[in-house]
């Protein structure tokens, strides 16, 4: 069972059916609510097909993905801020046969022609007979739509078996238990919001403190002396905080009092994790994953803070280096770049409607992440980006943007950079920096960046080219959209 600690008579209980398991803004579930709620909702969506989710960041959400899970009907999380094309893609993949959502959701008119489905977190009546979940660890548990971030998002169809899996490995690497407190900010409709963040305690039997939105102030108010103990975000969440401990006396003991501060989805700048640790003394722990394949790699707490490791491959998790021919690199010398491929229980079981696309994403039972990375002596991973937008090749070098991109975060005068390629008729492809500056009104000369670059990293890794903009274009997990940059000049 995905949920031992939601029966009763599980030995999971321990402290009682009466302790919460969810906080969502006004709503408060313990587990007995929440069985009660999710019981009474699966009971009305078994027999759908599949069924889509409102995933707005609130108790019902929550509860519906439950409901879903107990009912045995895979759940399809929709972002509530998709665009009418985005959302009409995902509903003819997905093809629900209804839609999940709270009695006060507006659902927008391309959800019209589905049944509605209004979640109750307090039912009148619970379910007649008691809610058991569907055994079959292989059968689509989500159907969870990739972020989108380099080309449109693929339906990633997850079994029991990948959530327990990837779960439990987790739970190993960092004692995560059912005292732990989780303080959570992020949407509930990718994996890092809703299977870590969401399924991830109740499966423990732990709690969760959902803050709606994310905020400073909320995370300073329930972290630490607050009662939580462990916080999930992303690198956007992280540089705000970053920001704000200077001037925040109770945010930083707030982060000095919890027992693990996690940041993932994507990289975490060396600058901010240098910044936070000074602070607090602590170290952000960052873990690398993808919805495909769930949790890869983790970061133990409690050594030397490592700014820039995803860690080792997680329990379970078997992790290779490929080069371009298709060998397999054997060098851990934290400088030999090759392709991650993964395989393990935590792997999803294919992409939806799309076998071709499953078919080319593995070779045997190894799946190609994309991602680019080295490994470091002792089995560590350091990303060092995309295969499709990361890997820039200039003058016979591979230069991995990230570490430009540090470099570039770490000169006073830059609040954001992205780096990329484009095609140069000497070098194949030249440097180019996107730079949001500190002060708008006195930016960062583009020489003076060339020459922090190279005085950083080397001479053949500075950028040739800067350009300035307000902001640089991200999703809504603040993953930086590089395919949208060109036509932000
Ligand atoms: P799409 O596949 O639709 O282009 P996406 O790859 O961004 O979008 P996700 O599955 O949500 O969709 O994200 C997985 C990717 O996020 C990984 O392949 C990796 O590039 C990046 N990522 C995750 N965790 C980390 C991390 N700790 N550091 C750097 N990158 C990370
Ligand atoms: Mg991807």
């Amino acid at each position: 069972a995905l949920f031992p600690a939601l029966y009763a008579r599980s030995p999971a209980v321990g402290t009682g059916s009466g302790r919460p398991a969810l906080r969502c803004g006004p709503d408060t579930l313990t587990y007995a609510g929440l069985a009660r709620a999710a019981g009474a909702l699966a009971v009305r969506i078994g027999g759908a097909g599949r069924v889509a989710v409102w995933a707005t960041p609130s108790a019902h959400t929550a509860v519906a993905v439950v409901a879903a899970l107990l009912a045995g009907v895979p759940a399809v999380p929709l972002n509530p801020r998709t665009g009418e094309r985005e959302l009409a893609h995902i509903l003819g993949d997905s093809a629900p046969g209804a839609v999940l959502a709270a009695p006060k959701d507006e659902l927008p008119a391309g959800l019209a022609a589905l049944p509605r489905i209004d979640v109750d977190l307090a039912p009148a009546a619970g379910p007649a007979a008691p809610v058991t979940e569907p055994d079959d660890a292989e059968s689509p548990a989500l159907v969870v739509y990739t972020s989108g971030t380099t080309g449109p998002p693929k339906g990633v169809v997850l079994s029991r078996r990948a959530i327990a899996a990837s779960l439990d490995a987790l739970a190993e690497a960092w004692e995560w238990t059912a005292d732990d407190v989780l303080v959570h900010a992020l949407p509930l409709f990718h994996v890092h919001g809703l299977i870590l963040g969401i399924l991830g305690p109740l499966r423990r039997g732990g709690e969760v403190r959902h803050l709606g939105a994310f905020s400073v102030e909320g995370v300073a108010r329930e972290l630490g002396a607050g009662g939580g103990t462990m916080l999930f975000g992303v690198p956007t969440m992280y540089h705000r905080i970053a920001d704000a401990l200077g001037e925040d006396a109770r945010l930083t003991e707030a982060l000095t009092g919890a027992r693990l501060l996690v940041s993932g989805s994507a990289a975490l700048p060396v600058h901010d994790h240098e910044r936070i640790t000074a602070a607090t003394g602590r170290a952000v722990v960052e873990r690398y994953g993808m919805t495909e394949t769930l949790m890869n790699t983790g970061v133990r707490p409690g050594g030397e803070p490592r700014p820039g490791s995803v860690g080792t491959p997680l329990a379970g998790v078997g992790l290779r280096l490929v080069d371009e021919d298709g060998s397999v690199l054997g060098a851990y010398d934290g400088e030999t770049v090759g392709e991650v491929q993964v395989r393990g229980p935590n792997l999803f079981s294919g992409y939806l409607n799309r076998p071709d696309a499953t078919a080319a994403a593995f070779d045997g039972d190894w799946f190609r992440t994309g991602d680019m990375a080295v490994r470091e002596a002792d089995g560590a991973v350091r990303l060092v980006g995309r295969k499709a937008t990361d890997l820039i090749k200039s003058g016979g070098y591979k230069i991995g943007a990230g570490e430009i991109e540090n470099a570039l975060l770490d000169h006073p005068g830059v609040r954001e950079a992205a780096v990329t390629g484009e095609p140069d008729p000497d070098l194949g492809e030249r440097i180019v920096a996107w730079v949001v500056p500190a002060d708008a009104s006195a930016p960062p000369a583009e020489t003076e960046l060339a020459e922090h670059v190279a005085g950083l990293l080397a001479p053949h890794k500075r950028p040739r080219v800067v350009r300035y903009l307000e902001a640089l274009p991200r999703n809504d997990m603040g993953k930086i959209l590089k395919k949208a940059l060109p036509a932000a000049r």
